[in-house]
């Protein structure tokens, strides 16, 4: 089988080098434990010469490949085909190569779907998102696509967090809106998802969004984007409040296992990559 790989520029969302890069000991965890002779490499190019890695990918006979900052919008032009929610979001992180056709995916907000459906049904649900960068724009219209009622955008940047809440409104059926985010956030009422989608919390830095956590609801399901601690303070105090809690350690996962079905249409197992990820980031 051809070799899937990775086509990246490094972003640092991991200090480790690539030898012991996250995503590579998970995929490639996944493909042995699938039996499939693929390896998973990471690549750093240069934006001048991105259309030709992309070229060399497919002349190379690549399954396909991730392409993280700065490259995902830049990769749009050298594609044959970007799926509807890519489109809408004006981004890809993941290609797939089909018959030598280049089709390019946003699984930011994909990954981050699938972990919410594991617990609960999005559909009509009210939903407050911390971030207007690109993971909060990508998980905001996959939620917006999958029926959430509302979707409520606070960000340290207005201009961001208002452009991001009418390209919501206006792309999927949800209602959207901006709320600025001066000093510690209250929580609107009826939230049933919060979603911090900032890079706050990021290892080593360990700040925690600000958010008064008196005012979000047991029921409400918080999910937090950092896959590294998996365990952030935002997390960790969520859970004091005994509230349900998500991290980006599963979305990280997810977002695996989605791009080995794009790249493979095989299904890989979780469990297996949840433990190579264990490995690396002990
Ligand atoms: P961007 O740089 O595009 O956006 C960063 C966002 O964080 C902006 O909304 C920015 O606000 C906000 N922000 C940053 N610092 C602060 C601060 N001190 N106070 C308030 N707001 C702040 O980043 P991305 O959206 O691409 O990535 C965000 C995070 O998502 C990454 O750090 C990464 O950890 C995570 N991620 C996780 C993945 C996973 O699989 N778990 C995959 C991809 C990303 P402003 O607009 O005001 O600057």
């Amino acid at each position: 089988m051809p070799t899937a790989s990775f086509l990246s520029a490094l972003t640092g969302l991991f200090a480790q080098p690539a030898a012991e890069n996250p995503t590579v000991a998970m995929v490639e965890a996944a493909y042995r434990d699938l039996g499939l002779d693929a390896r998973c490499l990471t690549c750093e190019v240069p934006p001048a010469s991105l259309g030709d890695a992309v070229r060399g990918a497919r002349a190379m006979g690549w399954l396909g490949f991730n392409c993280s900052l700065p490259h995902k919008v830049a990769v749009i032009e050298h594609l044959d085909e970007v799926a509807e929610s890519a489109r809408l979001i004006g981004a890809v992180n993941c290609v797939a190569i089909r018959d030598g056709r280049l089709v390019g995916e946003n699984t930011d907000g994909q990954r981050f779907l699938a972990a919410v459906q594991q617990v609960m049904d999005v559909h009509g649900a009210r939903v407050t998102l911390l971030g207007a960068g690109g993971a909060a724009r990508a998980i905001a219209i996959e939620l917006g696509l999958a029926g959430a009622a509302g979707i409520t955008i606070v960000n340290r940047g207005e201009e961001r967090g208002r452009a991001l809440a009418g390209d919501v409104g206006t792309v999927t059926p949800a209602a959207a809106s901006y709320l600025p985010w001066r000093g510690p956030l209250a929580a609107p009422a009826g939230t049933d998802i919060l979603v911090n989608a900032t890079s706050i919390g990021l290892f080593p830095d360990p700040a925690v969004p600000a958010v008064d956590f008196d005012t979000v609801a047991a029921e409400t399901l918080v999910a937090d984007v950092i896959p590294n601690p998996p365990r952030t303070g935002f997390l960790a105090q969520a859970a004091a409040r005994g509230c349900h809690t998500l991290d980006g350690l599963g979305m990280l996962v997810n977002q695996g296992v989605i791009g080995i079905r794009h790249w493979t249409g095989r299904e890989a197992n979780p469990d297996v990559m949840y433990a190579a990820l264990a490995e690396v980031l002990r």
